[in-house]
């Protein structure tokens, strides 16, 4: 037989479906794959009853149903003041990893280069190689006693940049570090984009999930980066209901046009009552967007402070579902992936090695935990880890 796509065959199965197959397999709570254990809002899920009953449920438009390309628009507008026009600034994809491959495909060509942040969450690169680009690589300083957050390398971050830029793809609040990239942070990122004349995806998935009080701040509202970036969001994330897959990007009229010709062609279109019903939840209230944020925030807390009375080195989350920790307190012989492996054999808690963030050469003292989690599930995770270590 002739050799299927090379970048194809050099893919393994995600550590998210590795890891959950392995808990399940070890009766494990799974703290790895992340995904809440409650589903979200019950008006948003009637709203999907409603209008799979009610229909239509055929084709909706290609480019996302109007209402929810409006409640995208005024998303926009309410959190962030940003002037978006419906009807040729937005665009519904099947899930932010659907907006992150189409906007990758419609903007890189052969021999173009993508900027790469790592630890990266794992669909970028693939897609960066399928489209026959060339990533360059910059790495987060991870937490050190000294500096408690990771950090983005200035120098390391400008070296990355050159005539053959064509995007970076950045994440914030990010996966997997719980990192929110700090106003000095955005403003380089901004200033190089407009060095090189780049482009930035932006996936903000999390943008609901910042803590502390902090508001998310989109990179789309420096200025001069209206017309630079692509702004992706998740309902998934959003409302609590990871199987959905209802993506939106936002962005300016040419890049939308762009990435809407390859949507056409990887998913034409979302099912119009998913759709239907995250237009209704984006209006919900603030009280929902603050609640969503602050309940997740109890979550960190409960999960931090058990894995702290454990011994774990916890590494900070300013964001998303995630804590990092530092096992070599604990355990010294191996690297993550063991140190993972045993831990959902024997300790019966799941997590993710954060060195499948790193396509080489990668830091193997990390494991990923995630806290969005019923109060009695993270105890009893907390309650194994005490008893095994
Ligand atoms: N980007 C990041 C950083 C994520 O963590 C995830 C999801 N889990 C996605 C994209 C994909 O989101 P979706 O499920 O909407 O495709
Ligand atoms: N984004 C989720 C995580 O980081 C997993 C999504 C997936 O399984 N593809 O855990």
């Amino acid at each position: 037989m002739k050799p299927v796509n090379d970048v194809i065959d050099g893919l393994g199965t995600t550590i998210f479906t590795v890891m959950s197959a392995l808990s399940v397999e070890h009766g494990a709570i799974n703290l790895g794959q992340g995904f809440p254990d409650e589903d979200g809002p019950a008006d948003v899920r009637e709203a999907a009853a409603r209008a799979a009953l009610d229909g239509p449920n055929q084709y909706p438009p290609m480019m996302g149903l109007p209402a929810l390309r409006r409640a995208v628009a005024a998303h926009n507008k309410r959190f962030y003041g940003l002037e978006v026009d419906w009807e040729s600034q937005v665009l519904v994809t099947s899930g932010a990893t659907e907006a992150l491959t189409a906007s990758l495909l419609a903007l890189l060509r052969p021999g173009d280069e993508a900027v790469l942040i790592e630890p990266v969450y794992d669909s970028y690169l693939p897609i960066v190689r399928l489209a026959g680009a060339t990533a360059r690589m910059v790495r987060l300083r991870p937490p050190e006693s000294s500096v408690a957050e990771w950090s983005l390398p200035e120098a390391e971050l400008r070296a990355a940049f050159g005539p053959k830029t064509k995007l970076l793809v950045m994440n914030s609040p990010m996966n997997p570090t719980g990192k929110v990239f700090s106003g000095a942070e955005l403003a380089l990122i901004a200033s190089l984009a407009t060095e090189h004349d780049a482009y930035v995806i932006c996936d903000e998935v999390y943008e609901h999930l910042v803590f502390s009080g902090a508001r998310h701040v989109p990179l789309m509202t420096l200025p001069g980066m209206a017309g630079r970036c692509i702004r992706i969001g998740s309902a998934g994330k959003t409302f609590s209901l990871t199987g959905w897959k209802v993506g939106y990007l936002t962005g300016a009229a040419e890049l939308i046009a762009a990435v809407a010709k390859a949507h056409q062609f990887i998913t034409f279109t979302t099912p119009p009552s998913l759709q239907q019903a995250v237009a209704h939840g984006l209006g919900k209230e603030d009280a929902y967007f603050d609640g969503l944020a602050a309940a997740m925030e109890r979550k960190r807390d409960r999960l931090v402070a058990g894995l702290r009375e454990v011994g774990f080195n916890v590494l900070a989350s300013q964001g998303t579902y995630f804590a990092n920790v530092d096992f070599r307190p604990l355990w010294n012989e191996g690297g993550d992936v063991d140190f993972a492996t045993m831990l959902v054999r024997e300790a019966r808690v799941g997590s993710i090695p954060v060195s499948a963030f790193y396509p080489a050469d990668p830091p193997a003292h990390m494991v990923r935990l995630c806290f969005c989690k019923q109060d009695a599930v993270l105890d009893e995770a907390i309650a194994r880890l005490k008893a095994f270590f």
